[in-house]
């Protein structure tokens, strides 16, 4: 795809930081579930690189959506997005990403990571394959949780959260660790899909190789 203009359609937040964006479709734009895109504003969509979003909508969606962390304390790019409407544009480039699903697994999250999985976990239910994937979301807080409502819905028993600072009765306490994942994960030798900050990324992946999982079952995306 060629760098194109979108409008958007509808932009609010879902939970305290982090915004729900839809925009229009541009003609011939296709992805498979998990692939991001390169987002710019206004000049800078001219040259330079974008900051790469996940398509959260399905392909066949007649709209884009995106599903977006910001960061207002650091006057950068998501900092920007927040001061949006409906009707502005946005620019987009390229469709590009590693995660994309493979076979029944277990889904390994932490905050904004988690975007991937949205689109593939749409995918499957509208496809009645949600089978026996597992969920393990890894967040701050409670109100950190995006999509708590849906991914509840759609994963039921399957939907495990973990709350690095706060202490509730329903979810997990502390960070994830290799015994969390041996009791919550779906199948040791099933996929595992990893998404979030690297710090995550590269604890989850040494505990995944100490728990014998084979490399070429883990698949990722540092975000
Ligand atoms: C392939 C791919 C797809 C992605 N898809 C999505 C997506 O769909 N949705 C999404 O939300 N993000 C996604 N990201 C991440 C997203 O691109 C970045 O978070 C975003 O571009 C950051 O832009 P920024 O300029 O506002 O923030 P920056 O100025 O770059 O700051 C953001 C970074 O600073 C750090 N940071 C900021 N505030 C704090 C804080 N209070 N404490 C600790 N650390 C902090 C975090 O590490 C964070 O990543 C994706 C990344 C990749 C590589």
């Amino acid at each position: 795809m060629k760098k194109q203009a979108v409008k958007i359609t509808t932009i609010e937040h879902i939970t305290h930081d982090v915004l729900h964006i839809r925009t229009e479709k541009p003609n011939g734009i296709t992805f498979v579930p998990g692939q991001a895109t390169e987002m710019f504003l206004g000049e800078a969509g001219k040259d330079g690189e974008g900051n790469p979003f996940t398509f959260t909508s399905l392909p066949n969606d007649s709209y884009l959506e995106f599903i977006i962390k910001t960061y207002p304390s650091h006057n950068g790019f998501t900092s920007k997005l927040l001061k949006l409407k409906k009707g502005d544009e946005v620019i987009l480039n390229d469709v590009f990403g590693a995660i994309e699903y493979k076979g029944d697994g277990t889904f390994i999250a932490g905050g904004a990571g988690v975007t991937p999985f949205i689109s593939i976990f749409r995918d499957l239910k509208s496809k009645n394959k949600l089978n026996n994937n597992n969920l393990l979301f890894a967040n701050k807080t409670k109100k950190d949780i995006i999509l708590n409502g849906e991914f509840n819905k759609i994963l039921g028993k399957n939907f495990i959260n973990i709350l690095s600072d706060e202490i509730t009765e329903e979810y997990a306490h502390g960070y994830i660790t290799k015994d969390f994942i041996a009791k919550n994960c779906n199948n040791l030798s099933g996929y595992f899909y990893v998404c979030g900050p690297l710090p995550m990324m590269e604890a989850v992946e040494q505990q995944l190789i100490e728990l014998n999982v084979d490399e070429k079952f883990i698949v990722k995306e540092a975000f």
